[in-house]
């Protein structure tokens, strides 16, 4: 039985070495943050589906630990949003992010900036002021930055998290809501949203070449979003036929490997779309009636 005494002692140790494993993280993190070189930010374009031209990139955090090497966000991030580091981890983002974005302006490239924002931004005191300082620092326009919050940021304190983003978008900074399908929120809350941008979950996104339940529901998904206003952005494309779905379904804009995986900061001002997404020769899906 599974409550047998070994059970449980086994159970428990097992609990004991997360519990270790996650709090070493959060304090090597802590240090990371304040040790250059651990960090740092990789970023993977985001196309256009009707040309396949690149315009924008989305950062991406990325932590090289001393002893452990890569550790990937999708472990270290939650850690780090449970404590009280989500503040100075999402000002180093942002800084390095526009760093990265003033170069790219520099060398002739015009391209939108997306940076993750965490649910204790949402209500942290000044952080609408600190993007605007982070802005003036590195002498950019609001509008070269985009803010990418997940729905569930935004339920985590929905009031203080609206009046946060209302004065985001006043700031002239774009909005995206994040892994957009996943939260329980959607509906109601989509409505009153001032996002520009909803990207849709790579969940949804995956499974769309086999399964034609998922394909209504993305293109339902779609039609919703741009008829409340806003952009559609899917995330995960990995295959042509998915990317030909998505343009005939009104998709305005991609992200996935198909185009190109997160790339490091040279290799990105560096990139073009390999895929001519006008010209695609693939086996049609069939779009659901609008
Ligand atoms: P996200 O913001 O939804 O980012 C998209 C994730 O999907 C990235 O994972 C990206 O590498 C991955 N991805 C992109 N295209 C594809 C594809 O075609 N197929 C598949 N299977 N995956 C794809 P990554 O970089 O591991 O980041 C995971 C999550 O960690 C992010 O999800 C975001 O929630 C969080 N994160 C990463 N960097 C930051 C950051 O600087 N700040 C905050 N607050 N969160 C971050
Ligand atoms: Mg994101
Ligand atoms: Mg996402
Ligand atoms: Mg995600």
């Amino acid at each position: 039985a599974f409550d047998s005494p070994t059970h449980v002692a086994v159970y428990s140790q097992v609990e004991d070495v997360l519990y270790q494993r996650r709090f070493n993280l959060l304090n090597d993190f802590g240090e990371a943050l304040d040790s250059p070189g651990q960090l740092r930010l990789v970023f993977q374009p985001r196309v256009d589906v009707a040309n396949g031209r690149c315009i924008g990139a989305e950062a991406l955090l990325r932590w090289c630990h001393p002893l452990l090497g890569a550790v990937g966000p999708g472990e270290f991030i939650p850690i780090v949003e449970r404590s009280g580091l989500a503040q100075k981890t999402t000002a180093w983002v942002l800084d390095e992010a526009l760093r990265h974005q003033r170069a790219w302006r520099d060398a002739g490239l015009q391209l939108q900036m997306s940076v993750n924002v965490s649910a204790a931004n949402l209500t942290e005191p000044g952080f609408v002021a600190g993007v605007a300082a982070a802005l003036a620092r590195h002498e950019l326009p609001a509008d070269c930055l985009e803010l990418e919050i997940t729905e569930s940021a935004i339920m985590a304190h929905p009031v203080r998290a609206h009046a946060t983003l209302a004065e985001i978008a006043r700031l002239g900074v774009g909005l995206a809501i994040d892994d957009f399908g996943t939260g329980y929120s959607s509906l109601s809350y989509l409505q009153k949203m001032p996002a520009d941008v909803v990207k849709i979950d790579q969940s949804f996104i995956r499974n769309l070449e086999s399964d034609t339940r998922q394909q209504a529901l993305v293109t339902a998904m779609i039609t919703l979003s741009q008829d409340l206003g806003h952009r559609v952005v899917a995330e995960g494309v990995e295959t042509a036929a998915v990317l030909d779905f998505l343009r005939r379904a009104g998709c305005e804009e991609a992200q996935g490997y198909l185009f190109a995986a997160p790339l490091e900061a040279d290799a990105f001002s560096a990139y073009s779309c390999p895929i001519s997404t006008s010209a695609l020769r693939v086996p049609k899906l069939t779009v659901p009636p609008r």
